[in-house]
Formats: C-alpha cells, sequence, structure tokens
C-alpha cells in the first residue's frame, strides 16, 4: 500500500513547493507576482494554471527560467517525453527526485503483483532518452527481482528467442509490442504458459487487444496497466485488485491533484467530470504547480475494499482517439469492432492502423490496414470487413453511394506498420487530411 496523508497535509506540502518555486525560478517569480501568500484551500485556488506550452518553454535546457537550482547541474538525470523532435518535452530530475518517483512506481508494481520472486522481461524500447526502460530497470532492482533487459529495440523473433529460453513471469511493454508477441507465438503454434503478468503501459489497450494476448498467453494471465505516469509528474494514479480499468487510487504524499472544471471555472465534487490538475509534492528542481496535463477525470468519492484509504478517480479517457467526417465524430472503436471479431484467426493481428488522406480529386480516402501472418488466409475477410465498416458508420456508407468517400482494407506482413522510433507505438489513426478547427 502507498503511503497517505491527508488533504491538508497534502496541501501543506504543496505550498512549501509553491514557496520555492516564488522564491527561486525566474519563471515562477514572474508568474506569481501578484499573488500574496497561500495559506488555505482559497488562497491555493488562486493560483494561476500552469499550460504545456509554458511547460515547453522554460524547462531545462531549452531555457533555464523554471530552474531553482544553481548551475552547473551535477546529479540529474533528463529524459524525454517522446513526440516527434522539436516536439517532445524534457525532464530533468536530481537524482533524489528521480529516486522518489521511482519507489512510488515500485510500489505500484509490488500492487500488481510483481515480487522478488519474480523474473521480468523488460521489453520498453531503450534510448532517445524516452524514460521507461531505464526506470523499469531501477523499479525492478528496487523490487529485488531477476531483470531481464530484453528491450524492444531488437527483431521480435529474438524477443520471443529470450522469452523462451529464460521463462520470465513477468512481461512489460506497450500493448503494440505484445500485439506482436502474441501474433509470432499463435503462428509458430508456442506453448507459453509461464508468464503470470503481463504489465503495460504507454498506451490505451482495448478488449480486442486484451483477448488477442489472452489466445496466447492463456486465460489465466493477469493483465495490467503500470499505473498513470507521465514523465513530468511521475506516478499520478495506482491500481489495486479492486480498480476497474480506467480507475486509479492516488498517491496523497506524492501529488497534489485537483479535478477542475474549465466551463464552469470550479474544484469539482466527487462525480463531477473536470480536468486533471497536478502539483507534484517532491518535484522542486523545476516545480510543476497546478499543472494541465490534459486528462479529463472524475473523482469517485468511493472508498475501496481493498481498504486503502488513498481516494479514487477514474480516467474518462484522451483526446486523439476519435476522429470527424461530415460533421460527425467517430470513435476508433468502432472502426475496431468491424474486424475484432477475426483477430487471432486467420493469421490477423490486433495491430493496424486507420489512414484518412484527401484526395486531388476532392475524394476522401480511408485505408484501413491490419497486420498479419497470413495474408492469403486473411485476404478472404476484406469484403466483409468493408461491409462491417459501413454497417456501424451511416456517415461512410453514406459518402461511398455519393463517390465521396473510397474505403480500402488491405493486410501487410506483421511488424510493418509505421511505429514511433522513440517509443515504439504504432499510431492507430493516422489523419493526413488538412486540420480542421475543433
Ligand atoms: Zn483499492
Amino acid at each position: 500500500m502507498l503511503k497517505q496523508i491527508s488533504q491538508q497535509e497534502a496541501l501543506k506540502k504543496a505550498i512549501s513547493v509553491y514557496n520555492v518555486a516564488r522564491e527561486k525560478s525566474e519563471f515562477y517569480k514572474d508568474k506569481y507576482q501578484n499573488l500574496a501568500d497561500i495559506n488555505n484551500t482559497d488562497d491555493w485556488q488562486q493560483i494561476p494554471i500552469f499550460t504545456k506550452d509554458e511547460l515547453f518553454n522554460n524547462s531545462y535546457p531549452k531555457s533555464e527560467r523554471l530552474l531553482t537550482l544553481e548551475l552547473p547541474l551535477t546529479n540529474a538525470i533528463i529524459t524525454s517525453t517522446g513526440g516527434s523532435t522539436g516536439l517532445a518535452r524534457y525532464t530533468m530530475l536530481t537524482y533524489n527526485e528521480w529516486n522518489e518517483f521511482l519507489e512510488r512506481q515500485a510500489d505500484a508494481l509490488r500492487l500488481i503483483g510483481i515480487s522478488e520472486t519474480d523474473v521480468v522481461a523488460n521489453l520498453f524500447v531503450a534510448g532517445s532518452l524516452w524514460p521507461s526502460f531505464v526506470a523499469l530497470h531501477d523499479n525492478i532492482r528496487l523490487i529485488g527481482a531477476v531483470h531481464l533487459p530484453i528491450s524492444a529495440n531488437i527483431d521480435f523473433d529474438k524477443m520471443l528467442q529470450y522469452i523462451m529460453e529464460f521463462k520470465p513471469t513477468v512481461l512489460l511493454s506497450l500493448p503494440t509490442v505484445f500485439v506482436i508477441l502474441a501474433d509470432k507465438i499463435l503462428q509458430k503454434k508456442l506453448k507459453v504458459d509461464f508468464v503470470k503478468v503481463i504489465g503495460y503501459a504507454g498506451e490505451h489497450m482495448s478488449s480486442m487487444i486484451r483477448n488477442h494476448i489472452r489466445k496466447a498467453f492463456g486465460e489465466e494471465v493477469s493483465i495490467k496497466s503500470l499505473a498513470y505516469t507521465s514523465a513530468d509528474c511521475g506516478l499520478i494514479g495506482y491500481q489495486c485488485d479492486h480498480c476497474a480499468p480506467n480507475e486509479y487510487h492516488l498517491p496523497t504524499d506524492f501529488q497534489y491533484v485537483e479535478i477542475f472544471d474549465f466551463e464552469k471555472n470550479k474544484i469539482c465534487g466527487p462525480g463531477e467530470k473536470g480536468e486533471v490538475l497536478i502539483t507534484n509534492l517532491e518535484r522542486t528542481s523545476e516545480p510543476i504547480i497546478r499543472y494541465r496535463i490534459g486528462d479529463v477525470a472524475t473523482w469517485t468519492g468511493k472508498s475501496c475494499s481493498c481498504g486503502d484509504k488513498n481516494p479514487l478517480f477514474v480516467i474518462e479517457g484522451r483526446a486523439g482517439d476519435d476522429f470527424k467526417i461530415g460533421g460527425a465524430y467517430i470513435e476508433m472503436d468502432v472502426i475496431e469492432d468491424s474486424f475484432s471479431n477475426y483477430v487471432s484467426s486467420h493469421g490477423i493481428s490486433a495491430n493496424y492502423q486507420f489512414e484518412l488522406e484527401d484526395s486531388s480529386e476532392g475524394v476522401l480516402n480511408l485505408k484501413l490496414n491490419i497486420e498479419s501472418s497470413d495474408i492469403n488466409d486473411s485476404q478472404q475477410l476484406i469484403e466483409q470487413i468493408k461491409t462491417n465498416i459501413q454497417d456501424r458508420v451511416h456517415d461512410i456508407k453514406e459518402g461511398i453511394a455519393m463517390k465521396l468517400v473510397n474505403l480500402d482494407v488491405a493486410f501487410v506482413d506483421l511488424g510493418i506498420l509505421p511505429r514511433s522510433p522513440i517509443t515504439g507505438k504504432v499510431k492507430r489513426l493516422n489523419d493526413k487530411r488538412v486540420k480542421e478547427e475543433k
């Protein structure tokens, strides 16, 4: 169980972070110049919101304005939030802060069932300043388990070879990687019954992907989210055995979290949906205060049957997994639903990409690319999948009838879909159209 402190104690810690920030960082000195001392919740709510742009533009090494430390830097690590170069945010943490981040994360890993008797395969992409691989190295060491630093930088056959050789009880990676492993295991008809926990992070795991993984690793395997974290803030939410897929406990001694309704300009109570604002209680080298991280959440207001008093919240989903056709928002789930029944059969994988592109003739080209270990066998389902998409999305059906939309479904070899070189994620929605205003 992670440490629990009262709202009052957490506020006190948050105020001390605020005081350091206002005194020592050029950025916060300017931002807070009209603010008086903060003593209670009402004062706290006068503190202006900290935006992603502000964080991006003022973080070290791009700028020194957020820093509260003297340069030159010592005892620190710099990581990146990923994203394409130029847009990536860098996060500098002192080793003391890094340790605080890791201890919380290790506690969260213990809660999903990882212990010192486990053999843990670390299958995240290493390099490019991406923190997951190195952070897990330290997490696994803190737990005392055996670490297999395999990474996702090697080819998948080699990865699978190590897995069959060392028989890890825990695999940690992105959903995309687990899909490919499942494809390979099913294709080679391997028996993999030694994996107890599959822990994922970095992407949403749909029920289609979950089912596909179970087909390869067995029905008993426990599939768990490695917690709700960000490179800037560390662990924001962790799961116990009683948590629903999007439900998390707040580590109260580590983050001061508010859920804020920007339309009504007020703090949300239980059951009210709003945006997550984070104040990290340990990071003072570059303080994060009332940071608008971009996630929507709701406090459940319920106590958890696991006995942990840390409050529960539910993440309501992230932006970017829907698209617009003819004025209607269409969820990617609907596209997934058009072929999810065929996944794990006929060689069909759960890794796919849906492309939208305007042609020069004014036709909207839609293309669903799905990976497959047996393209010939998969192809017999193309017409059925096209029909399924049209049955589910009226605007696509109508567009095709009016010759304004062209729909294509294709199967491609395993591992072919473009992946981010930094994180290894497959972009499931690739909207190449000129951006409309949202
Ligand atoms: Zn619980």
